[in-house]
Parts: structure tokens; C-alpha cells; sequence
């Protein structure tokens, strides 16, 4: 007999079946599921949230992604790169708004001018805040000796999504070529764990070809991984890709929003004090999306503070939402917004995985 919805929300692991069950829930059995997962935050996190400014600075890439709407093939689109005065000053921008942390993302390039330039950077940020500014990377694949530096230079968060932990279906949304490989992504999320990062990673929901069980596979994959952070997203298409071939086979995106939603509950469900981010991505969906995201589980949210005149270049896929809002709306606007999903914003605090300091504390027992 297939166990009721009630009676797997009461266990503390999941299998792979039970996990399907989850994903598959409708109606009142989903807002068990919510139910849970928005109780599970409650205890462990509180009702609360903690921003990352996120600086999209470059939009440049080596990689070929066959998703992603910055690709190096794409020949549609600007490239820029700010200046490190622009990236110094939109991390100015977060210390004097007391954000905890910025989160600096970009195109994935593996040079020596670039690991110098982080490496740089990072001082940089950290003098100006007087070293109370957090920083997460997310800047892709790189050779543990560059994430060693980074770390050394003072970022301690890396988030590196690995987008589907099946590796056929990995080999379906990439390149077949050595640039593109699998096992390369699963080395680079362990040297940074290894390296001491509160290490992110999560995977995009909703992709062709994906199931059901690959997806309740992936959060498996997150839980054995012992990850500290979390974020995960709808895949949306963008015109200018390979993979738009698909489309007439995706899940309605409604239907991709959904799912997003259930994965994040299940991932709070299974691992209950890492961090979670609420995708921008849900937002280009649902105009609540990130609010409903933290209402059943998320906690933290990443307002972007790009200088504006970049943000229609930083399009990974269609429709991006806020594409022409300063940094200052976008904060006003998301603190609204966090009360209506009756949550705090936390000013000042980094925020900091409280995963990652229970598994340091358990390492030293
Ligand atoms: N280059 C870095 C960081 C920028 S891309 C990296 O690849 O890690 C950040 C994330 O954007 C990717 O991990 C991917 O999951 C997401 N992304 C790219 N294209 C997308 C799309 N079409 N829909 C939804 N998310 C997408
Ligand atoms: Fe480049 Fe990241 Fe996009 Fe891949 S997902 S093409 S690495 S920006």
C-alpha cells in the first residue's frame, strides 16, 4: 500500500520513492507538503531572510551552455564587463544599505588576468567594509589552486549549480566536449568544499528530458553531497539557444513553477538549516514567485545591484523580471515584498549557513 503523504512528511529521510510521491502531490496533499516545509523553516531558520546584492559583472563566457542565453556562441548580444571601480562601488552600495553580503557572478573565463582580478577584488571589498561585507562567488569551473586563492582573499560562498545530477541528461544540455564535462563539475564542487566554502549548488527544474526521477535524484544527490546552500530554478527558455528546439516538448511553465516550488519544500524538508535561495527565475513566472518561495521554505534572496545600464545584457533566458529597476527600487520593492510573505529582512548579518557551522562543529568533535 503507497504511504499516505501525512505519514512520509513525518520521517527525517526520504527515498527516492518517497521523494516522486512528494513531487507528485496535488491539492490538499501539497499543502501538507508546504505546510511541512514552512514549519521545518520556521524551527530551524526563523521567519526570516538575508539578501546577497547580486553584481552580474561580466557577461562574458568561455562555455557553450546550450541553455544559457550568455553562451559564447550567442552573437545576439552586447558584452561588457564593468570596471573594478563600478564592482567596488555596487559593493559600497550594499555595505552603506547594511546587506550582509554580495554575491559576484559572471561567465565562466578561466585566465590568469581573471583569477588575478577576483583575487583583487575580493581585498577590495573586504577594505571598503572593513571586512564585514560576506562574499559568494558564482563565477563557474575553476582549478582548486584559483578557489584556494579566492578563499584566501576572503570569499567564503560558492555557488556552482550543477544542473542535473544525471549525467545523460547533463550530456543532452552541454557540448560533448571535454569544456562541458560532468565529472569536471563534480570535482569543482568538491575541491571548494574540501578548500572550506559554504558550498551551493542546485540544479534547473523543468528542463527537456528531465523526470520526475531524475529531479527527486538531484535532491538525493544535494542531501549525500552534505551541501550548505541551496538554489534551484526553473528552466525558461531563451530564443537564442540550441535547446529553444525544445520547447514544444517542455512542461507548461506554470507547471515548471510549480515543480520549483516542491523541490525547494523537499530540499527544506530533508535538510533543514542550510540556506535556500528564492530564484529570480520564479519570478519571471509568477510575480510572486519569490515570495511564495520563502513563505514555504527559502531564505535568502539576491536583489540585483548591477548598475542598470548592463542588466539587458545579462539575460541568461527570456523575460528576466526587473531588467530596468535601480538598485534602490530593488530594494524597496523586495522588502515589501518579504513582509507580504511575513518574513523579516535581517540587516547586517551575513547569514551565514548555519549547515556549514554545525558540520564544521561536528569535524572537530
Ligand atoms: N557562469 C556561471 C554563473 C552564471 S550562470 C555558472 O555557469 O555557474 C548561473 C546559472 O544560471 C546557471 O548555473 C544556470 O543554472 C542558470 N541558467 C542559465 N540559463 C538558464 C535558463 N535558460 N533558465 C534558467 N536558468 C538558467
Ligand atoms: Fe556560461 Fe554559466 Fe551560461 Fe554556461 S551557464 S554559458 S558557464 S554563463
Amino acid at each position: 500500500m503507497k504511504k499516505a503523504i501525512k505519514d512520509i512528511l513525518e520521517q527525517d529521510n526520504l527515498s527516492r520513492n518517497e521523494i516522486i510521491v512528494l513531487l507528485e502531490s496535488e491539492g490538499d496533499d501539497r499543502t501538507l507538503l508546504f505546510k511541512k516545509s514552512a514549519e521545518v523553516k520556521e524551527r530551524y531558520i526563523g521567519k526570516k531572510v538575508w539578501f546577497r546584492g547580486l553584481i552580474e559583472f561580466s557577461n562574458i563566457c568561455g562555455k557553450d551552455c546550450l541553455y544559457c542565453g550568455i553562451r559564447k556562441g550567442n552573437k545576439n548580444l552586447e558584452r561588457y564587463n564593468l570596471t573594478d571601480d563600478e564592482i567596488l562601488s555596487a559593493a559600497n552600495f550594499a555595505y552603506t544599505n547594511r546587506y550582509g553580503s554580495i554575491a559576484l557572478q559572471s561567465g565562466e573565463v578561466e585566465s590568469r588576468f581573471v583569477t588575478d582580478r577576483i583575487e583583487n577584488l575580493l581585498r577590495g571589498i573586504k577594505e571598503l567594509s572593513n571586512g564585514e561585507l560576506g562574499v559568494t562567488l558564482s563565477v563557474g569551473e575553476q582549478e582548486p589552486e584559483t578557489y584556494k586563492k579566492w578563499y584566501d582573499a576572503g570569499a567564503h560562498r560558492y555557488l556552482l549549480r550543477v544542473e542535473s545530477t544525471n549525467p545523460a541528461l547533463y550530456s543532452k544540455i552541454h557540448p560533448d566536449d571535454s569544456k562541458h564535462s560532468f565529472k569536471r563539475r563534480l570535482d569543482c564542487l568538491k575541491s571548494l568544499q574540501e578548500i572550506g566554502y559554504q558550498t551551493g549548488t542546485g540544479v534547473m527544474i523543468g528542463l527537456p528530458f528531465q523526470t520526475i526521477d531524475d529531479l527527486a535524484g538531484d535532491l538525493l544527490f544535494m542531501k549525500e553531497f552534505n551541501i550548505d546552500m541551496c538554489g534551484m530554478g526553473p528552466y525558461i527558455e531563451h530564443v537564442s539557444t540550441p535547446l529553444i528546439v525544445h520547447s514544444e516538448n517542455l512542461l507548461p511553465l506554470k507547471e515548471r513553477f510549480d515543480l520549483t516550488l516542491k523541490m525547494i519544500a523537499i530540499i527544506r524538508i530533508m535538510m533543514k538549516d542550510i540556506n535556500i535561495v528564492a530564484a529570480t527565475a520564479l519570478q519571471a513566472i509568477d510575480p510572486m514567485g519569490r515570495e511564495k518561495a520563502v513563505m514555504i521554505g527559502a531564505n535568502i534572496l539576491m536583489p540585483n545591484i548591477t548598475p542598470g545600464k548592463y542588466r539587458d545584457s545579462y539575460k541568461l533566458y527570456d523575460n528576466k523580471p526587473c531588467a530596468d529597476d535601480s538598485a534602490e527600487d530593488c530594494q524597496s520593492c523586495l522588502e515589501a515584498r518579504v513582509s507580504l510573505a511575513d518574513a523579516e529582512v535581517i540587516y547586517g548579518e551575513w547569514g551565514d549557513s548555519k549547515h556549514y557551522s554545525s558540520r564544521q562543529e561536528k569535524s572537530l568533535e
